[in-house]
């Protein structure tokens, strides 16, 4: 099992613009993967650059395996060769002039490992990675997937303490990242790795990831489980940026321990679930999933609505529905499409699945 990485208020100031990353901390204890989540721009890049020693903080504290590799306060920035990494980014960083196995072996060499180990090794995070029959072949013969393959297998094969991943499957078609995906995980945990990995795209944060750590501006928002992520988001931003993307608006007329009725305007009252301090008589704004709201549904929290339209894409359907002047998107899965466009219909939306925060006057979208 490999080691731990901790991150401590982590400052980074370039000469211009505001601070990329602005007091980050978190904790990647050993064999766990945690993903760094966030639009572009949020600052994630720059923290694993950090943590790489690519980059040189302006303040805080990294250390990996219990070592400070970085903190400038006391003048310690130590260079990313000495740090025990390994690193996948986006291009496939791989020797073209090589086969697959030269690759991989590489770094074994590099690090004076005798030839019998190291082909051993070799063979082992080969056959982890799925490229066995492929040791032999020029890397310049192989898809986009499996140079990425190699990447992987070249930056465990050595068994750093931490590996760091930006955005790796970004570079790859639609199917063969989502091959890759579930591989990756597989492999990581497989090869019993601490890993530190970054992207834009929540499904991929949410099949890798142990723990997400969601940014943005340069801080980090909420650092969770996916299933805490996914049903408890800390504010109206990680709720959209993980898929709530409906938002309705209210005051909370009463409380009733984890639920509290809003009051919609026109005498619409309904039922939502508050996750975070808001006080009675506070405009709210909800977060919700197009999965949640249910059409044509019955029972509590149920209003009139209309569907204005719809796109079917083939094994799910995505409807505009009007509810209280506003456009909220429902999602409905199978091959049918059920509603048509123009109708009135009822709308339910489930209290749990109906997350109110204060209104805080900002926006919740990027
Ligand atoms: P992306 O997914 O687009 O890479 P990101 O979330 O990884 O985005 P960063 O690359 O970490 O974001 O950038 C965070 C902020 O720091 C951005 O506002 C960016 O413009 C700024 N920034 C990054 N590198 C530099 C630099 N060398 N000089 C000045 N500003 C920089």
């Amino acid at each position: 099992m490999s080691g731990t990485l901790e991150v401590s208020d982590l400052h980074k100031q370039f000469a211009i613009g505001r601070p990329a990353v602005d007091g980050v901390s978190f904790a990647v204890p050993a064999g766990e993967i945690v993903v760094l989540l966030g639009p572009s721009g949020c600052g994630k890049t720059t923290t694993l650059r950090c943590v790489a020693g690519l980059e040189h903080p302006t303040g805080g504290a990294i250390s990996i395996a219990g070592k400070v590799v970085s903190q400038p306060s006391r003048g310690i920035q130590v260079a990313p060769r000495q740090r025990d990494l390994g690193m996948v980014f986006q291009s496939y960083a791989v020797w073209p002039h090589m086969t697959v196995r030269q690759n991989v072996v590489y770094p074994l060499k590099h690090r004076g490992v005798n030839r019998t180990e190291a082909a051993r090794r070799v063979d082992e995070v080969l056959a982890l990675v799925g490229l066995s029959e492929y040791a032999e072949r020029p890397v310049t013969a192989l898809s986009g997937g499996q140079m990425q393959r190699v990447a992987l297998a070249r930056s465990i094969v050595y068994r750093p303490k931490l590996l760091l991943l930006d955005e790796p499957l970004s570079n790859l078609d639609a199917k063969l990242r989502l091959r890759l995906r579930d591989d990756l995980r597989r492999i990581l945990k497989a090869a019993g790795m601490t890993a530190l990995y970054v992207t834009h795209d929540q499904a991929e944060a949410v099949v890798l990831g142990d723990r997400i750590g969601v940014m943005r501006d340069g801080k980090l928002l909420q650092m969770g489980s996916p299933d805490e992520i996914y049903n408890r988001p800390a504010d109206l931003f990680v709720a959209n940026f993980t898929g709530a993307t409906n938002e309705l608006t209210g005051t909370l007329v009463a409380r009733n321990g984890a639920f509290g009725t809003v009051d919609f305007g026109d005498g619409r009252r309904g039922e939502a679930s508050l996750l975070h301090e808001v006080g009675v008589g506070d405009k709210v704004r909800l977060a919700l999933r197009p999965e949640n709201i249910r059409i044509g549904g019955n029972g509590a929290n149920t209003f009139a609505a209309r569907v204005t339209d719809r796109r079917y894409q083939g094994t799910q359907t995505v409807y505009d529905v009007e509810l209280f002047g506003r456009r909220l998107e429902a999602l409905e899965l199978g091959t049918a499409a059920r509603h048509e466009v123009g109708v009135e219909t009822m709308v339910s939306l489930p209290r749990e699945g109906c997350w109110a925060y204060r209104d805080e006057g900002k926006g919740g979208e990027e």
